[in-house]
């Protein structure tokens, strides 16, 4: 059996959960599969020897500070998460304003033909070639003039289906009617029609132009979007390398979800070597890419001038765990508790369990401090299976 075949075996009996529980778990299950990678020790190793501090915000969030972060994008189901909300509130804004400005978007999958067996690498750079033959001048010039295209924003994603690796990119046109030759159909049909054929051509131009060979299937998706469903198109855009997945079409989260879950040893080895695949043929690609309008609006809201985000949680401090309770924690498998704990008493079960784990009976003198400083915890006695009462000095 081959290793897509195997992976896809186990796929009816995942479960397909996407919360803070499940991408820890996910998480985990990214250390088990590349442990040298700096995913492995993301939101686990501490940074120095710094405390670890714990927040919790009203909104249901919780924060643990003093921890290393690794900002991979594609690879870490925490760090993904984050970034995808971050941009997804930032595209929102701009795509907000794009339509206020009398604007439109074209949305297009563009993708190329593959074969069962081919490595990722080897599609993926297949259609890194089609679209910078599609971004060369002549045809991207062809395009825009036609469209009224003023930015961009494209989204890599790459599935796993029986007939082999799937890259492909999701692409939001930013378009202007007042820019635009081409498009002067009479009716929403005409124009869309319109736009359909003339994306269709351009890519399958661009494959010509680049000797690869694009089917007429592969950009049939293209659609207007009006602009109630804008804010819609722009946030599955800015989703991610698959929550769900289907059956017959597996994402990067789905093979990580065949090593967390699955009791079948075949599936497992598959899925950890096809994740470790797709990890090495993604390692420096941007998930999502900016271009024209949608690249200025960008650095804008990530620079300087960054405006507070009113939506940001208000994030209260809980308490303080010193180094050595957070490597019991971690020790005792209670990182995944502590990354999701909203009150002092969760704070405190979690670090006493990992002291049981320990060998304690009590939470060891310095281990926790509660907000503020001044509270100290002193002294927990207690039986391992009970939950004790706090003994605090103020
Ligand atoms: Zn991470």
């Amino acid at each position: 059996m081959s290793y897509v075949h195997a992976v896809l075996s186990a796929v009816p009996l995942l479960k397909r959960e996407w919360n803070k529980k499940q991408r820890l778990l996910l998480q985990n299950a990214v250390r088990n599969t590349l442990p040298k990678h700096r995913a492995a020790a993301c939101l686990r190793h501490r940074l120095g020897s710094s405390a670890v501090t714990v927040s919790a915000s009203t909104s249901g969030a919780t924060r643990l500070g003093g921890l290393m972060v690794c900002n991979a994008f594609h690879i870490c189901p925490i760090c993904h998460h984050n970034k995808m909300e971050q941009e997804k509130a930032m595209l929102a804004d701009f795509v907000t304003k794009h339509y206020a400005d009398g604007g439109f978007m074209v949305d297009a999958v563009l993708t190329i033909p593959h074969a069962a067996g081919e490595s990722l690498s080897d599609v993926q750079s297949r259609l890194e070639l089609v679209w910078n033959s599609l971004r060369s001048k002549a045809i991207w010039r062809e395009l825009s003039e036609y469209l009224g295209i003023v930015g961009s924003v494209r989204k890599l994603e790459v599935t796993l289906t029986s007939n082999g690796w799937h890259p492909h990119y999701h692409v939001s046109l930013l378009c202007n009617w007042a820019h635009s030759r081409g498009l002067r159909g009479f009716n929403r049909q005409t124009v869309l029609a319109d736009a359909h054929a003339q994306v269709a051509a351009s890519w399958a131009r661009a494959g010509e132009r680049s000797g690869i060979k694009v089917s007429l299937f592969a950009q049939a998706a293209v659609a207007i979007v009006a602009g109630v469903d804008a804010q819609k198109a722009i946030a599955y855009n800015a989703k991610n390398m698959g929550y769900g997945g289907k059956s017959k079409s597996l994402t990067p989260m789905d093979l990580l979800r065949v090593v967390d879950q699955s009791t079948d040893p075949t599936a497992v080895c598959a899925a950890r070597r096809l994740f470790s695949e797709y990890a090495a043929a993604v390692k420096g690609k941007h998930a999502l890419s900016y271009l024209g309008t949608a690249r200025v609006a960008k650095s804008k809201l990530s620079g300087k001038d960054k405006p507070p985000a009113a939506s940001e949680p208000e994030y209260v401090r809980l308490g303080t765990i010193s180094g050595d309770a957070w490597n019991a924690v971690v020790k005792a498998g209670q990182r995944e508790a502590m990354a999701q704990v909203m009150t002092c008493e969760e704070l405190m079960q979690a670090v006493l369990r990992a002291a049981h784990f320990a060998g304690f009976t009590f939470i060891p003198s310095g281990w926790l401090t509660f907000m503020p400083e001044s509270k100290t915890v002193i002294m927990v006695k207690c039986e391992p299976t009970s939950i004790p009462s706090l003994v605090l000095r103020v």
